[in-house]
């Protein structure tokens, strides 16, 4: 195929989504001067603008989330990317002369590109138990950063144990009077660092082997009702306000289902090369099968996404490196 045979309209890449690994794919893309759209979702929050401080992103030792998404944008955008803020539904193998592209859905229209480079990260996982949905956003919340604020010199539980949990509770200590860590084994998950500042702080006590049974409170939580797994298995009711739960993330893949391979969670499945089980479309980041997720490691992920992506449409086009 050559470049006189392609429509206009198609496109050379489209990334969807609009966290660490889309924006640097999306760098790197318009950057190799491919024609590039990024499809940003109308309303999905990527996790790193609601991460208060980071403090692991090599050569920045500290710059907030918000801060941080904020500069990989305009960082992306300047040299050429388009971006727009839809929802991607689904996305489908498009014949497109002698060979073939992806056709890719939104809630306002569809596009046509080459490679697709799927960037779409995860969501948090909620806890599925009485009360959570009835008083979500009235004292449960999954977000400390947006909501940390309204529990000034109250007592708020976070549940989960991983680093997430810990990190959040750590930011909590700023406005709460005290925060209970609700974990469901009696060691954290959380990286050491992070176990030895929560162990240190005073703020900070843990409830441990607790599963929850139930959130409490008509018009806003009043208190966590938590099963004690050692001992008699009895109930205690901790008399919190406020209610934070993270315990883990579920990917966000929907509209890649039956398209391409995942695994048995969700995650979409790539090789080292970014690679999925479809020609031409390539995954990064959080949403991808992988043992760290890391701002750093999305970042990784969506530079080699694009520079594959760019390799697979040079050769499409017939002009290989
Ligand atoms: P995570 O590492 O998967 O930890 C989830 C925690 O929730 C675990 O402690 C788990 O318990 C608990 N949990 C899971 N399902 C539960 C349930 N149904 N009921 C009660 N507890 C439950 O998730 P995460 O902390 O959100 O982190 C997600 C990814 O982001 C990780 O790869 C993490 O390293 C990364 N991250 C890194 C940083 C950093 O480097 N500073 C900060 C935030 C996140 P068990 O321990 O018993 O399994």
């Amino acid at each position: 195929m050559t470049d006189r045979e392609i429509p206009d309209d198609v496109l050379d890449c489209i990334i969807i989504g609009a966290g660490p690994a889309g924006l640097t794919a999306a760098l790197y893309a318009s950057r190799s001067a491919m024609k590039t759209l990024i499809l940003e979702g109308s309303s999905t929050v990527s996790q790193v603008t609601v991460t208060d401080m980071v403090e692991n992103y090599p050569g920045i030792p500290e710059v907030s989330g918000f801060d941080l998404h904020d500069r990989l944008r305009t960082q992306a955008l300047a040299f050429g990317a388009t971006a727009k803020m839809e929802d991607v539904i689904s996305m489908e193998n498009t014949p497109l002369g002698l060979s073939h592209g992806w056709t890719v859905n939104t809630n306002i229209a569809s596009y046509r590109a080459l490679s697709v480079i799927a960037a779409t990260g995860a969501r948090w996982r909620s806890l599925g138990v009485p009360g959570e949905k009835e008083l979500m956003g009235r004292g449960i919340s999954y977000c400390a950063t947006c909501d940390g604020p309204f529990y000034r010199d109250r007592s708020v539980a976070v549940v989960g144990g991983g680093n997430t949990a810990v990190q959040e509770a750590l930011y909590l200590t700023k406005f709460a009077e005290k925060v209970t860590i609700v974990h469901r084994r009696d060691r954290l998950r959380a990286a050491a660092i992070l176990q030895d500042r929560a162990f240190s702080n005073e703020k900070i006590d843990f409830c441990w082997d607790g599963i929850v049974e139930r959130i409490e409170g008509t018009g806003g939580v009043s208190g966590l009702r938590v099963k004690k797994m050692k001992g008699n298995g009895e109930y205690v009711t901790l008399p919190v306000e406020g209610v934070f739960i993270f315990i883990g993330l579920d990917p966000l893949t929907e509209y890649l289902m039956g398209v391409v391979n995942t695994d048995k969670d969700g995650y979409i499945i790539a090789d080292s090369r970014m690679r999925t089980s479809e020609k031409g479309v390539f995954a990064a980041g959080d949403c991808i099968a992988k043992s760290l997720r890391q701002i750093v490691t999305a970042c990784g992920d969506g530079a080699t996404a694009a520079y594959e992506a760019e390799l697979y449409v040079d050769e499409l086009k017939g002009r290989p490196y």
